[in-house]
């Protein structure tokens, strides 16, 4: 399956198994130009995924370096930026050269920035192979690494030059990994596709996998092309967040994973949109059912006293408004600018 997104410039997504022994040819005809590449990936995903990948990139006669990175969040500072220029300078990259990103979130992120940023700007190629990543951070652009002061604070928008998603690499992808994946495809579901949140109500995802992450990135697909530089429809991706992020904010990003607190901010911005008549009541009950099928949880300890406040460094805030993302139910979003004064109210909480 095939999609195209219509950016600048506008690029090729392919979701087929096996596809990422497709590697060096289709980058061979995409930039015919290329004469090293460098790939990008992590300890955990390097014994799995390199040794094909790096045979399929130097088979179609690109000189091939390495970089490892030690897996997780903790590496998504400018500390690996550096060692990944040293790797693009170690591999003399030109500006016709590339670099590769097979891994998760962190590694696409990463290595965007990285090539982003290199002589000023040098084409990357996406290999995601996490559910998450698959369906949400290797297509849209945006590309980044966190600081001491918060996460994804410094960034760019640079889009890759090709997207390649092979679902077969999600056979060796833990269980939690998975189902933090599955957090960001309800949200799809519940802001664009009602067809698709029902589908996953009805039917276990893995029997249809490949055309659950082609429903999921074409939707992002379609916002992003609007609002290719976040600032306006964009938002609606941010369903579940704003709660979401105050959850892993007050944990200290040691308690629930991403796609479970986002998972939770569904709910509760749902239960608060019901409440104030915005959202058709019964809406969030579906989306806890479906939160708890695929192994999400539906509650935390923390109350709305303790997360708004918290809400107050959210990236989408605008000074004193935050945008909050609402459904009217499922499949239909919309985005409320908020001033911060009337939320308290909003969410029927004492000031
Ligand atoms: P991740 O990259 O850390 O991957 C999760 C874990 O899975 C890691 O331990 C990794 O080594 C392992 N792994 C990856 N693929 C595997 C495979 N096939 N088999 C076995 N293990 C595998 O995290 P993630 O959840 O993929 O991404 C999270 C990151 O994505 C965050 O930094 C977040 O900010 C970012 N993000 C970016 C965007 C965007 O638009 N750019 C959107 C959403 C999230
Ligand atoms: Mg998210």
């Amino acid at each position: 399956m095939n999609l195209t997104v219509h950016t600048q410039p506008s690029y090729e997504i392919i979701i087929e198994s096996g596809c990422l022994s497709q590697i060096g040819t289709r980058a061979k005809a995409l930039l015919p130009a290329a004469e090293r590449a460098v790939l990008v990936t992590d300890t955990n995903v390097a014994p799995l995924y390199v040794e094909t990948v790096r045979c399929a990139l130097e088979a179609a006669g690109f000189r091939t370096s390495v970089s490892v990175f030690p897996a997780g969040e903790q590496s998504k500072n400018l500390a690996s930026i550096s060692s990944l220029y040293t790797a693009f300078a170690e591999a003399e990259l030109t500006r016709t050269d590339f670099a590769v990103a097979l891994g998760g979130g962190v590694c696409g992120d990463m290595t965007g920035f990285a090539a982003a940023t290199w002589l000023r700007g040098i084409p990357f190629i996406q290999l995601p192979t996490t559910l998450l990543s698959q369906v949400d951070s290797s297509v849209g652009g945006k590309t980044g690494v966190d600081l001491p002061e918060g996460k994804n604070l410094v960034g760019a928008f640079h889009q890759p030059a090709l997207v390649l998603i092979d679902p077969e690499t999600l056979t060796t992808l833990p269980a939690a990994y998975f189902a933090d994946g599955m957090g960001e495809v309800i949200k799809y579901g519940c802001i664009r596709d009602k067809a698709l949140f029902d589908r996953l109500a009805a039917e276990d995802c893995r029997g249809w996998l490949s055309e659950m992450i082609y429903t999921c990135v074409d939707i992002k697909r379609q916002v992003v092309e609007r609002d290719e530089h976040d600032t306006g429809e964009r938002a609606v991706l941010n369903f579940g967040h704003t709660l979401g992020h105050a959850l892993e904010r007050v944990q200290h990003y040691g308690g629930l994973s991403h796609g479970k607190a986002v998972g939770i901010g569904m709910l509760l911005i749902t239960q608060i949109g019901e409440k104030a008549g915005l959202t058709e009541a019964g809406t969030a009950e579906k989306i806890a059912v479906v939160l708890q099928k695929y192994g999400l949880p539906t509650t935390c300890a923390e109350t709305l006293e303790v997360l708004l406040p918290a809400t107050a460094h959210d990236k989408k805030s605008s000074g004193s408004s935050v945008n909050l993302i609402f459904l009217k139910n499922i499949g239909t979003s919309f985005i409320r600018k908020v001033p911060r004064a009337e939320l308290p109210a909003l969410c029927g909480v004492q000031p």
